[in-house]
Order: structure tokens, then sequence, then C-alpha cells
């Protein structure tokens, strides 16, 4: 391969001159370089310049949960794409059965894999199976799909018409139609912690759905534990109250994993902290942690049962993705699993998780501006305000400034979208699931040393 890797000055070059950076302003880039990565190992990556940084952000979105430089994914990608790379629609693969039947074997009560390449076009095959559902079987009603405050389904426009950080949105509508907000408990843990506070958060969603008629409402879409939106966990109660719902008005369950699946949290899937049992389960990131692109839309088979009619011409779910059929996917995840079973990172994702989850808090001790540290395993928040009793946020810039001040330490970071433009004030920790003691330390040693220059 013919790279400009002898070549730093060219190879910068080529990256200011011709790459569209995601999720960033390049105006900066004209003065400042792109930082470039180059290498990783475990939990460590290296730039051109050959620093060394501590990745706590899984390669920056929280997705490569089985840390970098696996040789046993990339062998068994290798080898089956010499032997059969890619083949779509009605056949099938080896890799594609085998990981369907060992993914189903981590989610008792669903039974169908449906494939797709990212976490949006997942919960789009979500939303369309939701809607022709409604057409088919319920004369077109049933078609809305309710979707939660500050969760984040995605980057297309039905997806961010599902979205509730609405900072995403704006200059990109219009949106899709039949969408609909409900609260998030967060509203509700800030002004009143007490009893029945999961209760009251169950019951905001209720009164959408019976403002909004249930006969109109097909599915509720929400991830597990709020990820972008600012890690939020919902409160005891909450989950099982949501699954009631969702029973008493015939409402599928519709749970984004796309962040919290593959062991993020502990469990194989973040729903599986809270007992509920979904109907329909998409995911992404961390089902190959990045070393290829593969995502799942995964359903029950009362779901999958009404697209068999096959009197209908119209009967069965019209919908391909052309890449869902390249074999990479399938087979890196299907290591990926294994060396999730076998390197037991559930558990270390529990273990560590705690861990720092209480070093987070020791920290509180020391800088008042930590309000909140909130999060499960691997996936840890912690919430920057102005005052800790109001819960006034921190200002971006300096929320921003933590981060950069890790950066410059030689450890990456992240911060969340808050669902009012300009908020931006949790800091976010989702290191790979092979994290160890010392690598959690050395992240919580980072932080304690970017607040107090940053605050001071
Ligand atoms: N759902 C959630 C919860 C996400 O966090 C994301 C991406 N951050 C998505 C969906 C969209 O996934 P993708 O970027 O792969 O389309």
């Amino acid at each position: 391969m013919n790279t400009h890797v002898n070549d730093p000055a060219a190879l910068i070059e080529a990256d200011r001159a011709h790459v569209w950076h995601h999720l960033v302003q390049h105006k900066p880039f004209e003065t400042i370089d792109p930082q470039i990565i180059v290498e990783g190992k475990g939990m460590r990556v290296w730039d051109l310049n050959g620093k060394e940084h501590l990745d706590a952000v899984s390669g920056g979105v929280w997705t490569v949960n089985v840390g970098y430089g696996r040789t046993e994914i990339a062998d068994a990608v290798r080898d089956q794409l010499v032997k059969m790379c890619y083949f779509a629609g009605a056949k099938g693969t080896i890799p594609g059965a085998t990981f369907a039947e060992r993914l189903i074997g981590k989610m008792p009560g669903l039974d169908r894999v449906y494939y797709a390449n990212s976490g949006s076009e997942a919960n789009e095959k979500a939303f369309k199976m939701v809607r022709q559902i409604s057409a088919k079987h319920y004369g077109g009603k049933k078609s809305k799909i309710l979707y939660r405050d500050r969760d984040y389904h995605g980057t297309t426009i039905a997806c961010l018409s599902a979205g509730g950080q609405k900072e995403r949105n704006v200059q990109y509508g219009p949106f899709a139609p039949g969408f609909i907000e409900v609260p998030h408990c967060l509203e509700y843990q800030s002004t009143d912690r007490g009893e029945g506070y999961a209760e009251r958060a169950v019951k905001a969603i209720e009164d959408v759905i019976l403002r909004e008629g249930a006969d109109e409402i097909g599915a509720l879409c929400l991830e597990p534990i709020t990820a972008g939106g600012g890690i939020i966990v919902p409160p005891k109660g909450y989950w099982e109250g949501v699954q009631e719902l969702c029973k008493k008005y015939d409402i599928l369950l519709h749970i984004d994993e796309v962040v919290c699946g593959l062991g993020r949290t502990g469990t194989w899937f973040g729903y599986q902290q809270f007992g509920v049992q979904p109907d329909i389960v998409t995911m992404a990131k961390g089902v190959a942690s990045g070393y290829a692109a593969i995502s799942c839309c995964v359903t029950t088979n009362r779901v999958f049962d009404m697209f068999k009619d096959d009197t209908d011409k119209l009967g069965y779910f019209r919908d391909i993705s052309t890449f869902g059929g390249c074999t990479a996917g399938p087979t890196a995840a299907l290591v990926n699993m294994e060396i999730i079973e076998n390197e037991k990172l559930c558990e270390n994702s529990t273990k560590m998780g705690e861990r720092f989850q209480n070093n987070l808090l020791e920290l509180m001790d020391k800088h008042k501006c930590i309000g909140e540290v909130r999060g499960m395993g691997l996936f840890q928040g912690a919430e920057l305000v102005l005052d800790r009793e109001t819960r006034e946020p921190m200002d971006e810039k300096r929320v921003m400034g933590v981060v950069a001040d890790c950066l410059q330490q030689g450890v990456i970071i992240g911060a969340s979208n808050r669902s009012m433009p300009g908020f931006n004030n949790t800091l976010l920790f989702a290191p790979a699931l092979i994290a160890t003691e010392s690598d959690v330390d050395e992240i919580t040693a980072a932080v304690d040393a970017a607040l107090t220059r940053v605050m001071a």
C-alpha cells in the first residue's frame, strides 16, 4: 500500500486539503495540524508525532470495546475475505448465520438478526418495521414512534427526527413526521429526587401516550442509559414501569443498544441490567469494536412473523443494505464476542467501572465543580456545574478546557451534548473493557490535574 507514511508533512497536508472530518469546525485546521492517529495497542494509541495516549473513549465514540491491535480479529477477517468476501440479498453466509445464532444466544426472548452497517441504519430498519406493521396490521394506526428527550439514535433525517438532543437538529430540518418526544427522568431528578421519582417519570411518558392516543403509537424507542446526552442512568423502577406501559398499551419496546451493547455497562446488553424484555434491539459500535462496519436490528419472532404473509405481495420487509452482505462484519463480530467471553470483559467492565466510579466520587470532595457522577460499568460521566445545589451547568469553554488539558497529558476523554444549544457539561469516559486498575487510576489522575488547572 502506497501512503505518505514516511512523510508526515505530506500526510498532514493530504488530510488538511481533502478530509472532511466528522463533527468538527474546520477553520482552526487552517492554522493547527489535524491530529492523525497512527497505531494502537490495547488501551493506548500513538499519533503521527509518536506521542502516546491512554484512550478513555474507545476510539472517540465508545466503539473499540476489546481494545486495539487484536490480531485474532484481523486474521479471521482476512481469511474470511479471501474465502468469501460478500454476498447479499436472500442468500446467507457462514459468518452471518453463525454470528446471528451466537448473538441470539446472549439475548433470551429475541430471535432474529437483521444486518446493517451503522447504528443509524439499524434504527432506521426498526422504524421502517414499525411503520410497515402499522400499514399492514393496523390499517395505518400505530404508526407514531415515541423517543425521549436527550436520547440520540443517529444521524439520518429519520434518526434526527427521533433525536432528543435538539442542538444536533438545528439547520437540518424539515424532519420526518410521526416521531413524538417524551420527557426524560432527569427533568425530575433535578427538581425532586424523592420517593416516587421513577413513577413520575413513567407517568410523564404515559401522559404523552394518552395525549397522542395509544392506538396511534407503534413503538417506544429508548436508550437503556442515555449515552451522549449526558450518561443518565434511569432510577430504580423506571424500566419496570416502561415495560408495563408498553404491555398495557400494546406498544413495541425498541431499545437502542448502540452504545450500551456488548459489555459496555457490565452485562451483554444494557437492558439486561434492568430486567426488561424488548421487542426490538439495535446495536452497532461494540458489535465488532470498530474492526469492521456492522450493525444489527434484532427482533422477536412476534415481530418477524408479522412480515411472513405470503398471500400479500407487499407482505415482507422490503429493505436491503448492500453492505449487510459483507462477511467482514459478522466475522469480526464473532471473534469480538469470543474475546469478550474468554477474557471475561463484562465482569471486568463491572469491576473496573466500580473502581473508576469510586475514584470519580472521591474527586468530588476536592472539586466542588463536579455536580454528580453517573454511570454503569466502564461507562461513566462526571457532570460539571457552577453550583452543586442548583446544578447550574459549567460553561462549555471550561468543560472543553478539561478535555483539552487531559489530551495534553496524553489521556483522551470526551464530553456530552446536552439538549440546550451551547451546553456540553458532562465529562464522558468509556475506556475499552480491558482497562486495568492502573488505567482507570491514570485517567482519574489526569482529570484531577486538569480540573485543578482549568478551574483555578
Ligand atoms: N444510537 C446511539 C445511542 C448512538 O450513540 C449513536 C452514535 N453515537 C447512534 C445510535 C448512531 O450510530 P452511527 O453513528 O453508527 O450511525
